[in-house]
């Protein structure tokens, strides 16, 4: 009898299992992919580590975070600078004062800001949507350019029906810095996030390939408690319906060249070019000496439930039905949900971080002292 049957090697997973290793109980951490590490997955091609499911940039100002993954991995020093490409011209992003120049020839902070002045949405009330937060926050040129039809080629929806918190993640900055995160520790796993999920996993028993939903009594009867980080809709029967997700198809070419745009990221905001952006893998590793490439075209997708997940979205029908879950969730016996899909949070991994130890901490000192509200499997 395992203390913790783990659904899910990817980020909640793993730090959950760490964490659990780190208190002395035994877990079994199940998944129903071939491989570790759920989207963070790299694999290691021509001597590059190509995000297989997108780009992870890690980045966080919690230095408990930071010290956590510094266990199992050290981290290069990359910084994210992504260009978007609209109409042959490249612009600088997050939008900052390079973005501000090449959009409008302006020079200095002041002038950057009067132009956004002049042009911005004045509401009377916060943003309701991610139209009215982009307007107010940037102005009608950056909108029009750098995010509207960006947004809907992503989304799959207009900007008017996207909650404005998903465009607040951006840095709007009048400093000559393209730093795409604000955050004190970034960078990505030296060797790849995969053998980083191998230093967490490690000493911890791991069953790939194993479909939870295949035989839930038999892996419930495995440990006392169950730690869900799977879809919540999909736990749940989609009783309530189905949350949707964006998600994506991957376009993975190798190119026997050193170097095709010389960028890790560059995004096409223009609504007829078919992909969000195409990632050049190699450019996350400063200094790899492959003599190849390998680049990536990312192309949103229509949702169906037996999709790949990657963002929640979050607007007010999705959120109506992930409440519904969230209520039985709380109820569930001997079951403790978390991560992206089991919270329904448009997480970053630091998050999934925090959230995975938050719960750790409730366990164990419950645990520890008999109080535990949740009761176990029998
Ligand atoms: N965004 C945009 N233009 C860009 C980059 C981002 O309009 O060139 C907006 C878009 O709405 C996107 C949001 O900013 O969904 C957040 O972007 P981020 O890069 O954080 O998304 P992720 O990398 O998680 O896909």
């Amino acid at each position: 009898m395992y203390d913790y049957l783990i659904v899910g090697a990817g980020m909640f997973g793993a730090t959950f299992a760490r964490l659990a290793k780190d208190a002395g109980k035994r877990c079994l951490v199940i998944d129903k992919r071939p491989h570790i590490a759920g989207n963070c997955f790299t694999d290691s091609v021509e001597g590059i580590n190509v995000h297989v499911y997108g780009p992870h940039i890690f980045h966080c100002n919690d230095q408990r975070i930071w010290q956590f993954l510094n266990r199992f991995t050290v981290f290069n020093n990359f910084r994210n600078a992504p260009v978007a490409m609209h109409g042959g011209k490249a612009y600088s992003l997050p939008f900052n004062m390079y973005t501000f120049n090449q959009m409008w020839g302006v020079t200095s902070p002041s002038e950057a800001m009067a132009k956004i002045e002049s042009q911005k949405l004045v509401l009377d009330r916060p943003p309701e949507n991610l139209e009215e937060q982009a307007l107010t926050l940037v102005g009608r040129d950056i909108y029009e350019k750098l995010i509207r039809d960006y947004t809907k080629k992503q989304w799959q929806k207009d900007p008017k029906d996207l909650p404005a918190s998903i465009i607040k993640r951006l840095p709007v900055r009048f400093t000559w810095d393209n730093n795409y995160f604000n955050d004190s520790y970034q960078g990505i796993p030296e060797a790849g996030y995969s053998k980083m999920f191998e230093a967490m996993l490690e000493g911890t028993e791991v069953k790939l390939n194993v479909d939870y939903f295949a035989d839930r009594a038999a892996c419930n009867a495995k440990a006392k408690r169950v730690i869900f980080t799977g879809k919540i809709d999909e736990f749940f029967d989609y009783r309530f319906g189905e949350l949707e997700y964006r998600t994506l198809e991957f376009q993975t070419e190798i190119m026997p060249i050193e170097n095709y745009q010389g960028n890790a990221v560059i995004n096409y905001t223009e609504a007829d070019v078919p992909w969000t952006r195409i990632i050049e893998h190699k450019h996350f590793e400063p200094g790899n000496k492959s003599k190849s490439t390998i680049v990536t075209r990312e192309i949103p997708a229509a949702w169906s439930k037996d999709k790949i997940p990657y963002y929640p979205i979050g607007d007010a029908r999705n959120m109506k039905i992930y409440e519904q879950y969230s209520e039985l969730a709380e109820h569930e016996q001997g079951v403790l949900f978390g991560g992206r899909l089991s919270e329904y949070k448009y997480y970053d991994m630091h998050q999934v971080i925090g959230s995975a130890m938050a719960l750790a901490k409730r366990e164990f000192a419950a645990a520890q002292s008999g109080t535990s509200k949740v009761s176990t499997l029998v």
